[in-house]
């Protein structure tokens, strides 16, 4: 049986082809489950779109955000005004982060986030009296949404395709070509303002960097005086085993950005982490006004929500559960390849990917999957999954077999 109903035409809806006129409509989720219209249940395998890291149906975070609502749903955070649950999310998540002396940028959205992580390297440069670096280095593969700036950073060409023209001083390299950076740092290293890199690509395709290559770019960035900034948005609370990728790898970026597990979905909250060498520059001058910010920048209720997620991730261990989780994923993935029904398993922690044997459609297979009552994702050659922490060993086993099922 198809899981395909017709859509309602109203609704243009993200990342999908306007004139298709088929949809899935999910209307309820429990933890690891979710359900649709037609009274099918799925083991969110994808925890969503790589965001709901608690699990679906936790009516904590509703309850706060609706006793913030009734007190004060948001008032903005523009000079002079803040927000003091915007100020306790910024404490709470500079405590967490491997970030020096930091401060937090709040934002709605891991694109906003990305946006912003650029603009503040760049104007942090022009501040400090560098108004010559104004490159941001990124790499092939890489994803950092879709607004004009994380856009044009992105290495994902079909994304870019027909949305030109983009923004000029981006230089995209081969993802994990040690000597292809090295060489943009030799050419350009006196105009580079940020190198821009997920700790592990996510959306590309669940990549996790060579040995050592997340190093060579910090050393890269601090002999040439440039930012390196982490796209945290999938790694960040918890996918990759610690709080963040740059806390797996062992590595500190100067700017790290965040979004999705920072509320695992429930309420849109993202952010940017500025560390101490970025905040030298914004701060230098008294009287300078940085004019840059979303008028839901420290939205209150939302920062509530993501609050009440953190404290679950925390209190529940959850961190240790996902790690525990996806290491049972892992193995079931790579069981596949060795009976050579998959090609090989790509992940770290909480966040996989099997490529796909050649010739194997991405698509049929998600479509089987969905019908067998698993969600993942299809990319070309690559199905990728990202469940939430709670998923149990039955539900993980359940998406192993299906997976088999469907690839036989
Ligand atoms: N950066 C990364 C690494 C992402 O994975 C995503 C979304 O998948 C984004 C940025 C964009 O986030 P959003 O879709 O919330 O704008």
């Amino acid at each position: 049986m198809s899981q395909f109903t017709p859509h309602h035409p109203a609704l243009l809806r993200p990342y999908s082809k306007p004139a298709n006129p088929d949809v899935i409509r999910i209307v309820r989720g429990k933890d690891a489950l979710v359900f649709d219209d037609q009274g099918n249940q799925y083991i969110d395998g994808m925890g969503a779109l790589w965001y709901c890291n608690i699990g679906h149906g936790r009516p904590e975070i509703g309850d706060a955000v609706a006793k913030q609502m009734s007190t004060l749903a948001n008032y903005h955070c523009f000079e002079p005004f803040t927000s003091e649950p915007a100020e306790q999310l910024a404490e709470r998540i500079k405590a967490l982060a491997p970030v020096d002396n930091a401060r937090v940028f709040l934002t709605s959205s891991g694109s906003e986030a990305v946006d912003s992580a650029m603009k503040l390297a760049r104007i942090s440069h022009v501040q400090a009296g560098r108004p010559e670096r104004t490159l941001i280095v990124s790499r092939s593969r890489g994803y950092h949404g879709v607004t004009y700036g994380g856009l044009s950073a992105q290495g994902l060409p079909l994304n870019q395709a027909g949305f030109g023209p983009l923004l000029t001083d981006i230089i995209n390299v081969p993802a994990d070509d040690d000597e292809a950076m090295a060489t943009v740092f030799v050419e350009h290293g006196e105009q580079i303002a940020a190198v821009i890199t997920e700790p592990v690509q996510g959306a590309g395709g669940v990549y996790p960097p060579t040995d050592g290559y997340l190093a060579t770019l910090r050393r890269l960035c601090d002999k040439h005086g440039a930012f390196l900034i982490f796209d945290e948005v999938i790694c960040g609370f918890g996918r990759l085993g610690r709080w963040f990728g740059a806390d797996y790898f062992g590595v500190r970026p100067d700017l790290m950005t965040f979004a999705k597990g920072v509320s695992s979905g429930y309420i849109p909250m993202g952010g940017v982490v500025v560390g101490a060498k970025v905040l030298a520059g914004l701060e230098a001058d008294p009287g300078f006004l940085l004019r840059h910010g979303h008028t839901y920048s420290g939205h209150a209720a939302a920062s509530v929500g993501a609050m009440v997620n953190i404290d679950i991730i925390d209190n529940e261990e959850m961190i240790a559960r996902g790690a525990a989780m996806g290491a049972r994923l892992g193995a079931g993935l790579r069981s596949l390849a060795d009976d050579n029904i998959a090609s090989h398993a790509r992940g770290v922690g909480a966040v996989w990917a099997i490529g796909l044997n050649d010739g194997v459609d991405s698509i049929d297979i998600r479509n089987k999957l969905y019908a067998r009552g698993v969600i993942s994702r299809a990319l070309p050659g690559t199905m990728t999954f990202c469940p939430p922490f709670v998923t149990t060993d039955a539900q993980v086993d359940h998406i192993i077999d299906a997976l088999a099922d469907s690839l036989k």
